[in-house]
Formats: structure tokens, sequence, C-alpha cells
């Protein structure tokens, strides 16, 4: 449990200044074994010359966090500092999605958080069809195996093609989408790297992330 202090500086980053209802804890799982399928899937993007940008990148960005996660973060494409580090949001707009994460009471390492490309695109260009065509499927693989409950779409890019639809963002939130067979519920929400731009939409992201909190508190209790 995060002390309020804390809570409060999260949702001052937010932009959110007064106190809101707490929802029930989040339960980190442990770090647990997933065995092969799992390394091997590592394994493959690590390896990965499926499109140009392995050119370019310094190493490719796997995704950081519980493997068997209750909550899967599905973002962009890695930026500079993320292409050097190896790991998802570690800039700035990693800042704010941590912020964003703990005011819903869940600690970054508690979620599983990937991106739809693993490489980064240079110079920060948008990433490319065939370059989503190609990474695609390892996000679909890592969706299958972490086995989430919910999903938190972070931008129109990453919304979309996880939906696979061109509705624009402001059509997709405010909703509760559905994920593969499972029908894994998503919820869309801002890019942080938007929200840092536009700090003025922090409130409705806040709104979004708190649906999210109640959908997942609704979520039929596992067997
Ligand atoms: N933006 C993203 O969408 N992903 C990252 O990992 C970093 C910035």
């Amino acid at each position: 449990m995060i002390d309020p202090e804390r809570r409060n500086a999260y949702l001052e980053a937010l932009g959110i200044d007064r106190w809101m209802p707490r929802q029930a804890a989040a339960t980190p799982t442990n770090v647990i074994d997933v065995g092969d399928a799992w390394s091997e899937l590592r394994r493959c993007v690590a390896d990965c010359t499926r499109c140009e940008l392995h050119r370019s990148r310094t190493q490719p960005v796997f995704g950081v966090g519980d493997p068997k996660a209750q909550w899967m973060v599905v973002g962009e494409a890695p930026g500079a500092e993320e292409d050097r580090q190896g790991e998802p949001f570690v800039g700035a707009a990693g800042q704010l999605l941590n912020a964003m994460l703990a005011a819903i009471e869940l600690p970054r390492e508690t979620v599983f958080i990937a991106n739809v490309l693993k490489c980064r695109p240079p110079e920060n260009r948008d990433p490319r069809p065939d370059e989503v065509a190609e990474c695609l499927p390892y996000l679909h693989r890592q969706i299958e195996q972490v086995s989430p409950r919910i999903l938190l779409a972070f931008g129109r890019f990453a919304a979309q093609n996880l939906l696979g639809t061109d509705a624009p963002l402001a059509k997709l939130r405010g909703e509760v989408h559905r994920y593969g067979a499972k029908q894994i519920p998503v919820i869309v929400t801002y890019h942080p790297a938007y929200l840092l731009r536009v700090p003025g939409d922090k409130r409705k992201a806040w709104e979004d992330l708190k649906m999210a909190r109640q959908v997942f508190a609704e979520l039929p209790v596992e067997a």
C-alpha cells in the first residue's frame, strides 16, 4: 500500500489536487519462473532482424515487469533513453507513467510494460506499417503468455494496433474494449508523452485510470 503522502505526490504529478476515494490495492504477484516459452520469446526479440530498425537500434526493448502480472501496459515504441537502457518508459514519459500507475496503486514492478515496437524508430519518427506488421506478433505473444486480467493502452498508436482499429483516441477512450479470445478488458488513455505536452488533459487521463481500476475491481474472482 502506498502511503497517502506519496500517493498525493503522484496525484499532483498528474495534476490532480484533491483526494479521491481509494480503490482496493492491487496484490503484487510474485515473480515466478514462467518457463521456456518466455525465455524463447525473449531470445527471438533479442535476435530479431525482421525489419530495418534492427540496423539502427542499440538493443531491442523486450519489456519489463512481472511476467505473470494482472495488469499489462502497452506503449508505442522505445525512445532514445529506452534504446540506451533496454527498458521501456525510462525517460521523462516513463516518470509520468510511473506516477499514473502509482496513482491507482500499481507500483511499476507489479505490472508488465511492453511496446508495440521493440526497436526505436530513428529520430523518434512514427513507426511505419511494415515495422508494425513485423513486430506486433511479439506483443500478441507477450500478452498470451503474461495473460493479464486487464490491458492499459497508452496513446492512439498502442490502442489502434492492440485493437486493430483506426478509430481516433477520442473515440476509443471512455469505453471498455476487449482483446483476444479471453476478452481481456482494454482501457485506452493518453500517452504520457502527450500529457507532458498537454498537461490540461491529465484530468481526463485520471478519469480513464479510475475507470480501469473500477473495471478491474469488478472482474469475476479467478478460479
Ligand atoms: N514511449 C513509449 O511509447 N514507450 C516507451 O518505452 C517510451 C516512450
